[in-house]
Parts: structure tokens; C-alpha cells; sequence
């Protein structure tokens, strides 16, 4: 038995952006063929809808309101809910994976940090931080930054990335021999393509998973028409066919 994981999801309790609670992603998720999805909602610095004037425990605990509600409707199914987050810097964003709500509370001054200190914090609380959708073109998007010494790894297929982007993601992450993720970035029900993380042993809690990851223990994979394919297997996926139109700034 394989277990995939969705490792990138966006509810609609916390980021302006998704359209589905998280209460409404299980059965969905399950009919896709998942065993388990990370929320990992936009934090302050992105695409939130938590209002930015309560204190912060309230914030966080708006935030967490996703993930609680996608677990609450996860009881007594075999499906495994685990916390992150995708955290934005100046349009380079991260998911962070391996720490929770009382880490977030306890650490208000992550907003005011700078790529190295937080990574370097997240490491100190047992997580990591990898960076999402690096090679992303956007109407958003003013430049791709880059900083591989910030990142414990690379989402190399984000589904709603084109083909190219996602290549340039991979090449990257093997010329700085970092992990792989892979993830939908799901923000709404569809019928495309859908990416996610398969292992042979199940993450059960947020440190197992990260742990997996780490270890390079899962595989990333395309969840299309019912099939699942193997990231390293669709060449698309691999090889870029051209340059990014944006500038890249190493940082
Ligand atoms: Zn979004
Ligand atoms: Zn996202």
C-alpha cells in the first residue's frame, strides 16, 4: 500500500484566495485518491483574509480555523490531516512544514524576520522551510527570487504552474541536490491535473512527515483522470523548454 499526500491546499476560513472550507476537502481529496493533505494556508504576509486588526493569539487562531475544521471532518475516516503554512516574503513564498499554532503564537516576530532568521527559527522548532512554486509567473509576479541556502527544499511540481515553470523548478533543485515536494496548490474543486507526495510508510503526525520529506522518503507525483504518474517519469515536467521571461534575483 502507497499513501499520497496533497502537500499544498488553501481553504476559504483563511485565505482570501480558496473557494472550499476545509471541512469540504476530505471526501473530495479521498474520491481523488489522497490519504492525507497538508493545509497550508496563506499566511498574514499573503493572500489572507484574516482581518489584520485582532490580537495576535486571535489571528493565529482565525488562521489555524482551516486545518481544525478539515481534522474535525477527517474523525473516523482513514485520512490524515497535518498543519503548515505558505509564507510570503516578496512574492517568494515557502511552505513550512513541522510546526503548529503554539509555535505561531509564541513567535510574533516572525513577521519582521528576514529569509535566513526564519529559517534558521523553523529549523530550531523541528521544521522546514521549502520553497514553493520558485519559477512562478504571475500578473503578481515581479521577479523569481532565489535563496537555495533558505531552502530545505523545492517544490519541483505545483499543478497549477505551467509545465516550464515547474521543469525550471526541478533543475534547480537538483543543481542544489535539494529534496523534492510536490503539490495541487488547490484553492477550489477541478478536474485538472493535481500533485501530491506518495510514501510506502504513512506520516502520521506533522514530525513524521517531516522527517519523510527530509529523508527523501516520498516520491513526487501528477494525479490526473484518475491516474498517477511519477513526477520523474513525465519529461515536461524535467526539461525546460526556455528561460524565465522574468529576472531572477539570487539573494
Ligand atoms: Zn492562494
Ligand atoms: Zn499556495
Amino acid at each position: 500500500m502507497k499513501y499520497i499526500f496533497e502537500t499544498h491546499l488553501h481553504t476559504s476560513e483563511a485565505s482570501r484566495c480558496g473557494r472550499v472550507s476545509g471541512s469540504d476537502y476530505i471526501d473530495f481529496m479521498i474520491s481523488r485518491g489522497y490519504n492525507g493533505i497538508v493545509v497550508t494556508d496563506h499566511f498574514f504576509n499573503g493572500n489572507s483574509c484574516v482581518p489584520q486588526f485582532l490580537p495576535w493569539d486571535i489571528r493565529v487562531d482565525r488562521y489555524c480555523e482551516g486545518y481544525k475544521r478539515a481534522k474535525k471532518a477527517a474523525e473516523g475516516k482513514d485520512f490524515t490531516v497535518l498543519f503548515g503554512i505558505e509564507f510570503n516574503f516578496a512574492g517568494d513564498e515557502y511552505l513550512i512544514h513541522g510546526v503548529d499554532d503554539i509555535w505561531l503564537k509564541d513567535n510574533k516576530g516572525i513577521m519582521r524576520m528576514t529569509r535566513s532568521e526564519l529559517h534558521k527559527a523553523v529549523a530550531q522548532a523541528g521544521g522546514v522551510m521549502f520553497q514553493a512554486h520558485p519559477y512562478r509567473e504571475r500578473g503578481y509576479l515581479v521577479d523569481i527570487k532565489l535563496k537555495p541556502d533558505c531552502a530545505d527544499g523545492i517544490e519541483i511540481y505545483n499543478a497549477a504552474n505551467d509545465d516550464n515553470m515547474n521543469a525550471l523548478a526541478y533543475q534547480y533543485a537538483i543543481k542544489h541536490g535539494l529534496p523534492f515536494i510536490a503539490g495541487s496548490d488547490i484553492h477550489f474543486f477541478h478536474d485538472g491535473p493535481m500533485g501530491g507526495m506518495r510514501f510506502d510508510e504513512r506520516p502520521r503526525s506533522e514530525e513524521e512527515f517531516v522527517i519523510a520529506l527530509k529523508e527523501r522518503r516520498g516520491e513526487p507525483v501528477r494525479l490526473l483522470d484518475g491516474k498517477v504518474e511519477r513526477i520523474l517519469d513525465i519529461e515536461e515536467l524535467l526539461v525546460p523548454t526556455h528561460e524565465p521571461q522574468l529576472p531572477v534575483i539570487n539573494l
